[in-house]
């Protein structure tokens, strides 16, 4: 078991097709504690019983600093530990450059990369504690290739500002062997790609993809489970791109 009894800490992982919950999912698989972390205690909670009562589902808004250092809190004092936290929350708007006003740039990269830095700062005194750890965070392919079909410039920006972050928490935490690595996923099936692509615009994506198919959820909890787990036990500051080849 890849994760047994680890405590993993998924932010943004309620979302029944999401990204996070197949991660939640796989973790709890390979014997890991999954602490569901959401905006909706309802959908969190049930989202975590769905795997059984060792795990636990919080609410959180991860773009609240106190609520982040609150739900860390009520984690280390009922399980007595953090050993891995995937910052996976993000929400995109497919927006162009003149149309960002400031209330669309400040929720996309407030959820994005206020949460990454916010619950990574909630996590990482425990982590420190222990001089073990292992923090994965969410970008995409958009902060890579600047833009995507879903994901207006200022979801790029975020994107790009967390592989910054991640890269900058690598160095500092190194020496506490506390490794933290990004994920970049390309276009997966999920509710914020959902069913909006037509046929025709799906023909043409797939021309940009060598593995000639979309992604889903479990290729990208995958790579985070490998990022989590000591298989990577000397890898830090990487950033794994998980979008079908769309970057050759
Ligand atoms: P999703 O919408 O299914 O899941 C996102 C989850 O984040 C939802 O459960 C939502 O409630 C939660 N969330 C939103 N704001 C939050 C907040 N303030 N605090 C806590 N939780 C919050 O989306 P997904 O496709 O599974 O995306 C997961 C991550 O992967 C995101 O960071 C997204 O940007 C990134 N990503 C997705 C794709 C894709 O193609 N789906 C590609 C690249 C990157």
């Amino acid at each position: 078991m890849l994760l047994s009894n680890k405590v993993c800490v998924i932010t943004g992982a309620a979302s029944r097709r999401g990204i996070g919950r197949a991660t939640a999912r796989l973790f709890a698989l390979h014997g890991g504690r999954a602490i569901i972390l959401d905006l909706d205690p309802a959908q969190a909670a049930e989202a975590a019983a769905e795997l059984g009562e060792a795990h636990r589902g919080l609410a959180c808004d991860v773009t609240d600093r106190d609520a982040c250092f609150a739900a860390a809190g009520r984690i280390v004092e009922e399980f007595g530990r953090i050993d891995v936290l995937v910052n996976n929350a993000g929400i995109t708007q497919p927006l162009k450059l003149m149309d960002i006003g400031p209330k669309n740039y400040e929720a996309v990269t407030d959820v994005s990369l206020r949460g990454t830095l916010y619950m990574s700062q909630a996590v990482v005194p425990h982590m420190r504690e222990r001089k073990s750890g292992s923090i994965v965070c969410i970008s995409s392919v958009s902060a890579q290739r600047g833009g995507g079909i879903f994901g207006g410039p200022h979801y790029s920006a975020a994107k790009a500002g967390v592989l910054g972050l991640a890269k900058a928490m690598a160095r500092e935490l190194g020496p506490d062997n506390v490794r933290v690595n990004s994920v970049t996923p390309g276009l997966i099936q999920t509710d914020i790609t959902g069913d909006k692509l037509t046929a025709e615009l799906r023909t043409e994506i797939l021309k940009g993809i060598p593995l000639n198919r979309l992604g889903d959820a479990d290729d990208v909890a995958r790579s985070c489970l490998f990022l989590a787990s000591e298989l990577s036990s000397y890898i830090t500051g990487a950033t794994l791109d998980v979008n079908g080849g769309m970057l050759i």
